[in-house]
């Protein structure tokens, strides 16, 4: 029997055992369900359930024990790896309850929430979550990757924030899983990906901000110079309630631009006080800057909203250098769309509060470059235009990636601490030794 052949007889029974919907290769809608958010990936797979619910997951992680086969979740394929071959894949879209328990400050939300209607339902009560740039990206997602957003620097990774977190065990059964139930577990999920467990739930603790103030300026690509100076100088001194990210892009039919998205958590005046620096600056496109709503984080960058074909690469760097400044603002940028760098430290660099597999993200600046990719041709371009700027980086690229931006091809290995992976593998053999959950990026190799 052919491997497509076995695994079409282990997927043939999985209808009846759950209430969500099945899709097996041929049905009609089966080629659009498999598809990941990111189109440049393929995924193939065995067959696609939408759970209906907590216990259709249960349910389809049984199955897949039982017939040697794997599970791979995606809420929605935001970062997907295309290693996927001959797996369920478990969409959890339909788990997004969002509950907000605004006096405790936490926050209880299903598998397939994403971020925007989180931000949304916590935002009247003057609380957030620790969300990053796009409000699509699902909060289990994220969280299990680490999940660096804009209260990073104050408050830690997503992960370094949750409380507890409901899962299907590698072996079918509902748990509990929190610092005193599971202590190991619960370490690995906070930041060491999607490999230990399914997660049905978690809960996280909200964030407390009274005032908003930020938003996004855009100026002519030619002042990229005199913004980056502008980045390096505010980052050096930034209160950690102050996240800025700067932006330098060439769309097509576009001319060249820089941004500088910034969020404080304080008032409109001490935020505009912090960033006056800016007011200097000329050819100014667009400001933005402003007392805003929580609600409203998701739209500081405009990420793109509807699924596309692309390619990131990022590296953490240790330091914003003179060479550093003339590749990242005068080096030609096409075939790439975009380089983005975000300035790190305050807690996720503080061993107290990044207790995580992930450790403290030491390196002050992560760069964020992507580029479309249309075509395998355009793919191989990207990929050697951002090999190339990365190299002339030199030594200001540590070689360390958080995991929530690894890109397919990229390996667990350049994320954790070498004692962290071990560690994360021991649990995985212990927790999963017949490997029924896949993650898109395995802590074990040549799995
Ligand atoms: C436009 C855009 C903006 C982004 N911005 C940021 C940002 O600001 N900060 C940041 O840190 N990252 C960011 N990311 C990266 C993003 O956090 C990761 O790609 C993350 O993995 C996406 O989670 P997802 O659930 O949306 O994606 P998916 O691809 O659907 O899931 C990713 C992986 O998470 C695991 N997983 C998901 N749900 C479960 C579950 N219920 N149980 C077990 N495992 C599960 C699986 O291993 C899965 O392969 C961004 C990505 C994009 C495309």
């Amino acid at each position: 029997m052919t491997r497509s052949m076995a695994d079409t007889t282990a997927v043939a029974g999985l209808a009846s055992g759950v209430r969500g919907r099945v899709l097996l290769p041929g049905d009609a809608g089966f080629e659009e369900a498999r598809r990941p958010w990111n189109r440049a990936v393929d995924q193939p797979v065995a067959a696609v359930v939408e759970a209906a619910d907590a216990d259709d997951v249960a349910a389809v992680v049984r199955h897949a024990r039982r017939e040697g086969l794997s599970v791979a979740v995606q809420p929605n394929g935001h970062g997907p790896s295309g290693d996927t071959d001959g797996t369920i894949l478990l969409r959890t879209g339909r788990l997004d309850g969002v509950e907000i328990h605004a006096a405790e400050r936490w926050a209880r939300v299903g598998a397939g929430a994403a971020w925007g209607p989180v931000l949304a339902a916590a935002a009247p009560h003057g609380l957030t979550g620790p969300a990053g740039s796009s409000p699509l990206v699902s909060v289990v997602g994220y969280t299990l990757g680490g999940g660096q957003g804009w209260f990073s620097r104050r408050h830690g990774l997503a992960a370094d924030g949750v409380r507890a977190f409901d899962v299907v065990t590698a072996d079918g059964r509902p748990a509990r899983v929190s610092a005193d139930s599971c202590p190991d577990l619960f370490w690995a999920l906070r930041g060491g990906g999607g490999d230990f467990a399914v997660v049905t739930a978690v809960e996280f603790d909200l964030l407390p901000v009274a005032s908003l103030y930020g938003g996004r300026m855009l100026w002519a690509g030619h002042r990229a110079g005199e913004v980056f100076a502008a980045f390096r100088e505010l980052t050096a001194t930034a209160p950690p309630e102050l996240s800025l990210w700067l932006t330098r892009a060439e769309f097509p039919q576009s001319p060249p631009m820089v941004a500088l998205d910034a969020a404080y958590a304080g008032s409109a005046a001490e935020g505009a006080a912090l960033l006056g620096r800016l007011d200097r600056i000329a050819d100014l496109i667009s400001d933005q800057r402003g007392a805003m709503s929580p609600a409203d984080l998701g739209d500081i960058t405009g990420d793109p909203t509807t699924p596309g074909p692309s390619l990131s690469r990022t590296e953490l760097l240790t330091g914003l250098d003179a060479g550093v400044e003339r590749v990242l603002t005068t080096e030609p940028l096409a075939p790439v769309l975009s380089v983005q760098l975000r300035h790190l430290g305050g807690a996720m660099a503080d061993p107290a509060t990044a207790t995580g597999p992930h450790g403290p993200l030491t390196e002050p600046y992560l760069l964020y470059t992507v580029g479309l990719t249309p075509s395998p041709e355009a793919a191989a371009a990207v990929a050697a235009h951002q090999a190339e700027l990365v190299r002339r980086l030199g030594a200001a690229v540590s070689g360390r990636k958080p995991f929530t931006f690894l890109a397919p091809g990229e390996s667990v290995r350049s994320v954790f601490p070498e004692e962290a992976l071990a560690r994360l593998r021991g649990i995985k053999r212990d927790r999963d030794p017949r490997g029924v959950i896949r993650s898109n990026f395995p802590v074990l190799d040549g799995v």
